[in-house]
């Protein structure tokens, strides 16, 4: 198999303003679990890449979840009494606690005070919060602002409403020579925050926009919904066809400078888990066992389902400087960040799509290598030899590509490359299970 043809893979340089771009066009809009502001991403989603939108109505019994109703919001304010908008929904989206009940009276700051959410550690940051599941309303500010609000009453508006509408979700899919697929998921629910989660967004539609124009052995799926709700929808929809699913990628917080970081999946020895092992660790990122906490991975990998699917960020949510909070900016996600996460996604694809085992036609002693061309250098030996050797070795039906890698230390390409040119020299073949 081909595997990724990195000819037709842009460059950092090239990939990376693009998905800042795209993420630029993107961080203005309000979006939650519902509502206007997922739809408005999803049409602009859609002209990067085909989309197929589906609807679920509010109310709906989704295995043990009740869908919300939807929430939708033009306008809120808090005004002082000369009419000045101390905080406002229309100079940043994070001002409004995410599903606030819609509100329209004045009160004296002390009674406004129960319903302001601030950062006190952090006093100058506007923090991200959200009452999805209780009805309530609030506004979100920085504490340095709060400090310096004067006493006396307040307008307080927002013009909001909570009703029955839809749970949405979209998935964008690439047909490959077989139906078994690689499944992409991220989340939509966050307003104005870039690496958590605006960064799984670009990455997500990227990967699937230019996965469109590769040949692929498997079918690509790429899911964006709400969290949590979103993937609890599909799958629900899509109960009875879910063996298709042979690996997939949760795509979270992956914009940040951190270093990469995979969490296995629950079965945690998916090809999956050792594929994005094997990337992750040759670039210097690291692994973490499963866990029933974190992002939609947890729904995946719920015991119902017990899905091959990890998750992949750079530094985990909450662990990042400003998570949650109005630091989460454009400046903080840089265009270098998501091309690595780009590329290196496109490494983990490489690997699932080759991955194979090969038997040695001539395991009885070393084959000659010198004789065929294959063994240039005098003593010391090469990468590319040790490569060679390592793949004859464990080329017995039983060792995968991958496993060769991970034992021999070897980075996956150079192991396939070696395969390769062992396969036309008439040295191994790739091993049929009978
Ligand atoms: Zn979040």
């Amino acid at each position: 198999m081909a595997g990724v043809d990195w000819d037709g893979v842009p460059s950092a340089s090239h990939i990376g303003p693009e998905m800042h771009d795209l993420m630029a066009e993107l961080y203005p809009i309000c979006r939650s679990l519902t509502g206007d502001g997922v739809r408005a991403t999803f049409s602009i989603l859609g002209r990067e890449v085909p989309l197929e939108i589906t609807e679920i109505p509010s109310g709906t019994q989704v295995f043990d979840w009740t869908l919300p109703r939807e929430w939708n919001i033009r306008d809120a304010w808090i005004a002082g009494s000369d009419g000045t908008r101390v905080v406002d929904f229309s100079r940043s989206n994070l001002h409004v606690l995410g599903y606030s009940t819609p509100l329209r009276t004045r009160l004296p700051l002390g009674e406004l005070r129960e319903h302001l959410f601030t950062h006190p550690e952090n006093p100058d940051l506007v923090p991200f919060r959200t009452s999805y599941y209780r009805e309530d309303w609030g506004f979100c500010l920085s504490q340095r602002q709060l400090d310096q609000l004067p006493d006396g009453e307040y307008e307080v508006v927002i013009d909001s409403t909570l009703s029955d509408g839809f749970v949405i979700y979209a998935e964008a899919y690439v047909a490959g020579e077989i139906e078994d697929e690689v499944v992409f998921s991220t989340y939509v629910c966050h307003p104005s925050l870039c690496n958590d989660n605006l960064s799984g967004v670009v990455l997500t539609t990227t990967l699937a926009k230019y996965l469109q124009h590769m040949r692929t052995r498997y079918s690509y799926r790429f899911l964006f919904g709400p969290g949590t709700i979103g993937p609890l929808c599909w799958l629900w929809k899509n109960e009875t066809s879910l063996d298709r699913l042979r690996h997939g990628l949760v795509l979270s917080c992956i914009g940040d400078p951190g270093p990469l970081t995979y969490k296995q999946s629950r079965r945690a020895n998916a090809e999956i888990d050792q594929a994005a092992a094997n990337v992750v660790r040759e670039r210097g990122g690291s692994v973490i066992p499963f866990e029933p906490w974190g992002g939609d991975e947890r729904q995946f990998c719920s015991p119902g389902f017990n899905l091959p699917v990890g998750a992949l960020s750079r530094t985990p949510a909450d662990r990042f400087p400003g998570y949650h909070s109005s630091a989460d900016n454009l400046e903080f996600v840089r265009p270098e960040f998501l091309a690595d996460s780009f590329l290196r996604c496109l490494e983990i694809v490489d690997v699932l799509e080759t991955n194979t085992s090969y038997r040695n036609l001539n395991p009885k002693g070393e084959p000659q290598l010198g004789k065929r061309g294959l063994y240039r250098t005098v003593a010391g030996g090469s990468s590319t030899e040790a490569a060679l050797l390592w793949t004859l070795n464990l080329s017995d039906g039983e060792h995968t590509l991958l496993d060769i890698s991970d034992r021999s230390g070897i980075a996956y390409p150079a192991i396939r490359v070696a395969a390769a040119s062992l396969r036309d020299h008439g040295l191994v073949e790739e091993f049929e299970p009978q």
